[in-house]
């Protein structure tokens, strides 16, 4: 697999529910290595990104897995947990906005409000469950891949339409792109 197996909006699949995984298979193992491959491939072709975490649904399979990076600060580590039914329990803490990208919105961020703390519970890729709390950027990107197994993608909690998109630039920095090229983009729920 590589970053070209990747889906992107408008592909209408991103707005599915993925289904739960009842049975940890051959084949699940064989999709988080397609999944871990993509998302590293991708990462490789972008020099001032990380590939922090991938949802099955971005290479086309409509199942509740999602990939997170075991380091967000190191990108030679390059090992990812995985969570298999990931949900969130309880959200807690305050509301933030904060920057975010996706591999499937294709060179659009956005300024997305989130809660800054969540209790989360998963299995992990041997069938057992695993049950944390997360904080901060963490507590973020768990609520964004959440998402993605609800067929919810960033944009769709972005009401403000002025100054909530940015483009990356050539230099890696955000800039300020305007919300008529983002409607262009085609990238919004009907
Ligand atoms: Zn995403």
């Amino acid at each position: 697999m590589t970053k070209d197996d990747i889906i992107t909006l408008p592909n209408p699949a991103l707005r599915e529910k993925s289904v739960r995984v009842h049975v940890i298979t051959d084949e699940t193992k064989q999709l988080i290595d397609d999944m871990k491959a993509a998302a590293l491939d991708w990462e490789d072709s972008r020099p001032h990104e990380i590939a922090v975490a991938l949802a099955a649904v971005q290479i086309n399979r409509l199942e509740r897995v999602v990939i997170v990076r075991s380091d967000f600060e190191n990108k030679e580590d390059r090992s990812f947990t995985v969570l298999i039914n990931p949900e969130v329990v309880k959200y807690e803490g305050d509301i933030v906005t904060e920057h975010e990208g996706c591999l499937s919105v294709r060179d659009i961020y956005g300024a997305v409000p989130r809660h800054d703390k969540i209790r989360m519970k998963a299995l992990d890729e041997n069938g057992l469950e695993i049950r944390a709390r997360a904080e901060g950027f963490l507590a973020r990107v768990l609520q964004h891949e959440i998402d993605h197994t609800n067929g919810i993608c960033f944009i769709d909690h972005i009401d403000t339409q002025e100054d909530a998109f940015f483009v990356l630039t050539e230099k890696g920095d955000l800039e300020p792109t305007p919300y008529a090229n983002v409607v262009e983009a085609g990238i919004f729920r009907e």
